[in-house]
C-alpha cells in the first residue's frame, strides 16, 4: 500500500520589539543573566501587564502579508501550567480568539505551485530559558516575555521538502517587512511539527506525532524524514502508531518518544482578567498594511519588466532588500540597456567590494547616484569600461562624483579614430618582432599591440575599438 504524509507546523517567531510583551523591561541578547527583568516578567503577585502596540502591529502586518483575515476584537487568554520557566504559572496567550486568522502561503514544488493554507496566527509571551550546568540548573528571565508570534499552518504540507520551502517563504516575507530577524541560531523562529501518515486516497487523518521545538531548518528536514520512514516501518510491522509527542535526537539522528497522550496537558485555559481585549478599527488597520513593503515576489516580476533584467539576477537582488532598494535608487531614469549594465556591475564589482571588504553597500561611500553616472559615462561611451573598475573601488570607499574625477584626471576615453590609429601605427612600427610573429601565424600577437596602445593612450583607449584597428592595419603591415 502507498503512503503520504501529511505534516503540519506550529512556527514561534521572536517579534522586533524594543521591550517586553507585558513590561518596559528592554529585549537584548547576550546580557548576564536577570538584568532585563521586572516584577512583571518575574510573575510577582499582583504585578499587572500592559500590551505592548508595536507587538500588536507586527503580528496585524504578518496577518495581512499572509492574507489573514484580521480579528478586531482579540482577546487573552491564560494557558496554566506548572515548570520553572513560568514563574506565574501560566502563560498570556490566545486560545480562542486570536488576531490573524485564515490566509496562507504559495511554495514552489517539482509539482509546480502550492497553496499552505494558515489556520491563524495568535500573540503570546516566551517562557525564560533554562540553562543546564554540570550540577546545577538556572533559570534565565532576560528571555521571559519576549513577545512571540505561533503561525499555525493547516497539515496540508506532504514532504520535509515541502515543509521547508514553507518555512523559508515565511522567512523571507517576516525579515522583509522588518516583523521578525528570523534568526535561526539565536531561536528567534522555532517550530513544532505535526505528522501523520495515511494511505494514498484515504480521507481521514492519520495519528499524529508532534516534534517539539526545533530551530534549524536541517534538524526539521531530517527530523521529518525519520519520523515519516519510522512511521511506515510500524504500519508495515503492524504496530500501532502511538499519538505522542517526540524530540529530535540531533546526535543519534533520530526522534524518541517524550510524554503520549495519557499525560498530556491540560491547560485549563481561563481569559485573562487583566488585560482587555484588543480593539482594532479599520483605519488602524489600514496605515499599518500601507507600511508593508512590495514583497520579494512581486518585486522580483517587476524589476525583470521594467529594467529588462534577468529573471536570476532579480531574484539576487531582491533577496536582500536593502541590495534591491539601492539596485533602484542608481536605475531610476535609465534606459533598459544601462540599467542592465548597471545591474551586471552591481552584481559583479559592487558584491566583490562588498565580500571582499565585509561593508554592506548601504554602509559604503558608494552613493545611488554615483553608481548611476559611472554606469551612464560609460554607457556613453564617455569612459571606457578599464577606468570603471579602476574608479569603483575608490567611489565604494571615499565616495565622490565620478563626472568631476574624470574630468578632473583627464579619463575621458581617446575614441578619436585617428588619435588611436595613429597610436597604433606607432606601436607596429616601435616592434617589428611581434609583427613578424603575426605574419607567421602566431594570431595571439596581436594582443601584445593591444597592450602597447592601451598603454600610449594611459589607460583611456577603447580596447575593443583598438583590437579591431590592430586587426585592419596588422593585415596591412
Ligand atoms: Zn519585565
Amino acid at each position: 500500500m502507498e503512503f503520504e504524509n501529511t505534516i503540519g507546523l506550529e512556527t514561534h517567531v521572536q517579534l522586533k520589539t524594543k521591550t517586553k510583551m507585558f513590561c518596559s523591561c528592554r529585549l537584548k541578547t547576550g546580557c548576564e543573566p536577570n538584568v532585563n527583568v521586572c516584577p512583571v516578567c518575574l510573575g510577582y503577585p499582583g504585578a499587572l501587564p500592559v500590551m505592548n502596540r508595536e507587538a500588536v502591529k507586527l503580528t496585524v502586518m504578518s496577518g495581512l502579508m499572509l492574507g489573514c483575515e484580521i480579528n478586531c476584537h482579540a482577546t487573552f487568554d491564560r494557558k496554566n501550567y506548572f515548570y520553572p520557566d513560568m514563574a506565574k504559572d501560566y502563560q498570556i496567550s490566545e486560545n480562542g480568539s486570536p488576531l490573524c486568522i485564515g490566509g496562507g502561503v504559495e511554495i514552489a514544488t517539482p509539482k509546480g505551485p502550492k497553496f499552505i493554507r494558515i489556520n491563524h496566527i495568535h500573540l503570546e509571551e516566551d517562557a525564560a530559558k533554562i540553562n543546564h550546568y554540570a550540577a546545577t540548573s538556572g533559570v534565565d528571565f532576560n528571555r521571559g516575555g519576549t513577545p512571540l508570534m505561533e503561525i499555525v499552518s493547516e497539515p496540508d504540507i506532504s514532504s520535509a521538502d515541502e515543509a521547508i520551502a514553507y518555512l523559508e517563504a515565511l522567512k523571507e516575507m517576516l525579515v522583509y517587512a522588518g516583523v521578525s530577524d528570523c534568526n535561526l541560531e539565536e531561536g528567534n523562529m522555532r517550530s513544532d511539527v505535526n505528522i501523520s501518515i495515511r494511505a494514498v486516497g484515504e480521507k481521514k487523518l492519520g495519528t499524529k506525532v508532534e516534534i517539539k521545538n526545533m530551530n534549524s531548518f536541517s534538524g526539521i528536514h531530517a527530523a521529518l524524514e525519520y519520523e515519516a520512514a519510522r512511521q511506515r516501518q510500524c504500519v508495515a510491522r503492524s504496530e500501532p502508531i502511538v499519538q505522542e509527542t517526540r524530540r529530535w535526537d540531533s546526535e543519534a539522528l533520530e526522534t524518541a518518544s517524550m510524554r503520549t497522550k495519557e499525560n498530556a496537558h491540560d491547560y485549563r485555559y481561563f481569559p485573562e482578567p487583566d488585560l482587555v481585549p484588543v480593539e482594532l478599527d479599520e483605519a488602524t488597520i489600514e496605515a499599518w498594511r500601507a507600511l508593508l513593503p512590495e514583497m520579494p515576489e512581486k518585486r522580483r516580476a517587476r524589476m525583470v519588466e521594467e529594467y529588462g533584467i534577468a529573471e536570476y539576477d532579480a531574484e539576487v537582488l531582491s533577496q536582500h532588500k536593502a541590495n534591491a532598494d539601492f539596485f533602484e535608487a542608481a536605475a531610476k531614469g535609465l534606459d533598459k540597456k544601462t540599467a542592465k549594465q548597471l545591474c551586471n556591475l552591481f552584481m559583479g564589482d559592487v558584491m566583490a567590494l562588498v565580500n571582499e571588504t565585509g561593508r554592506a553597500v548601504g554602509d559604503s561611500a558608494l552613493k545611488p547616484e554615483a553608481l548611476k553616472a559611472l554606469v551612464s559615462l560609460a554607457s556613453s561611451g564617455a569612459i571606457n569600461g578599464p577606468t570603471v573598475k579602476e574608479l569603483l573601488p575608490e567611489l565604494f570607499d571615499k565616495g565622490g562624483d565620478p563626472e568631476a574625477i574624470v574630468k578632473e584626471r583627464g579619463l575621458g576615453a581617446v575614441s578619436d579614430t585617428a588619435a588611436l590609429e595613429a597610436m597604433v601605427d606607432q606601436a607596429i612600427a616601435a616592434n617589428p618582432g611581434p609583427v613578424q610573429d603575426f605574419k607567421n601565424g602566431k594570431k595571439a600577437a596581436a594582443g601584445f599591440f593591444v597592450g602597447q596602445v592601451m598603454k600610449l593612450s594611459k589607460g583611456k583607449a577603447d580596447p575593443k575599438i583598438v583590437g579591431q584597428i590592430v586587426q585592419r592595419r596588422l593585415a596591412q603591415a
